[in-house]
């Protein structure tokens, strides 16, 4: 446990993306759109008596996260490069909608970080007056100012929202309506805000020795195919069989389970032949898969499929694009993706 105590001034860049902490009712036609940042800050006062000095930058056109795509992604992770030795932690605000995606990507795209970059957002427009921004986004400026012997002591990508610190890339949005929008079932909260701040040490990713590096290349030719009983085979061979294919994520059932059926097993056992990455992850949002457990799984591990393990959905697309980005090759992909690389998966 670590409690917060700020001392020092700490630089912290603020990077904003869009979303609903920065948006405001249109009267005339009822609906939330974004504006500029500036107008933020002046809603948040507080901002300025946290003892950090607070820089922002943002998109050129806030955007609603669902407009999120890969360039968006790199523009970002290219924002911290830019600016890493700078300052001491980076807090970006988006979308709550795709947050996981991009958080996720973005803690593949960051190699060896040794600096906080944790993203929040809110379920509520700063003006809304039971907004739940304001404690979003002071909590994150303060846990991306979080230093310990002179170093920062979040030295990886995390996902602050209501009272919780979560590993980014263990995290998925569960909730359209309750602040309590996130849960990162397989994993515990990193850190959680109540009349102290609490950093659970032991939860932190360790720090690396390596050079921070970042990559600026994900591919886009991957789907996410979930299946699901009375399933058409023209659904799946329509998806396997696109051109330029790379990879899917096949969401399965319970421990990973699929049905036995013969078109189904010859379908993904051709796409394989072919060169195509097929991820098993489960559709429930918490354990794992478990291939060979079941004689539901069985054929798919001798096929074989690439065990996501306790992996999310948002985290395993991420992953997949951005392996196939690095062009890893097809001999070691499916040993390279059931490698955890930044905390994303269970070790075996
Ligand atoms: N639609 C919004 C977005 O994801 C919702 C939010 O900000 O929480 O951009």
């Amino acid at each position: 446990m670590y409690l917060w105590n700020m001392s020092e001034q700490r630089k912290i860049m603020l990077i904003y993306t869009g979303g609903t902490i920065g948006m405001v009712k249109d009267f005339s036609t009822g609906t939330l759109k974004t504006f500029d940042f500036d107008k933020l800050v002046e809603h948040i006062p507080e901002l300025h008596h946290l003892g950090c000095s607070i820089d922002s930058i943002s998109f050129k056109q806030p955007i609603d996260s669902s407009n999120m795509n890969t360039d968006h992604w790199i523009s970002i992770a290219s924002s911290i490069e830019k600016h890493y030795t700078d300052y001491d932690g980076f807090v970006i605000l988006h979308g709550s909608d795709t947050m996981s995606y991009t958080a996720s990507a973005m803690s593949f795209l960051l190699e060896n970080l040794k600096k906080p970059v944790i993203f929040t957002g809110s379920q509520l427009p700063i003006g809304d007056l039971r907004t739940d921004a304001k404690e979003n986004l002071i909590t994150s400026v303060q846990l991306a100012a979080l230093q310990k012997n002179g170093e920062p002591l979040i030295r990886e990508v995390g996902l602050y929202f209501e009272y919780k610190l979560y590993r980014a890339n263990r995290t998925t949005k569960v909730n359209a309506e309750h602040f309590e929008a996130f849960s990162s079932m397989n994993y515990p909260a990193l850190a959680e805000s109540g009349v102290h701040l609490k950093v659970y040490e032991e939860y932190l990713l360790p720090s690396s020795k390596d050079v921070f590096s970042v990559h600026k290349s994900m591919d886009r030719h991957v789907a996410i195919l979930k299946i699901f009983p009375g399933m058409h085979p023209s659904v799946v061979n329509g998806i396997l069989e696109l051109p330029d294919l790379k990879g899917i994520i096949l969401e399965t059932f319970g421990a990973g389970n699929a049905p036995t059926e013969a078109w189904l097993l010859e379908a993904l056992q051709g796409a394989v032949n072919r060169g195509i990455h097929i991820v098993n992850v489960t559709q429930c949002s918490g354990g794992r898969v478990l291939m060979g457990r079941y004689e539901t799984s069985d054929a798919l591990l001798k096929i074989p499929l690439i065990d996501g393990r306790d992996i999310t959905t948002e985290a395993a697309i991420t992953k997949l694009m951005y392996l196939l980005g690095k062009d890893v090759a097809m001999s070691s992909f499916k040993s390279k993706f059931e490698t955890s690389i930044r905390g994303e998966m269970a070790l075996i």
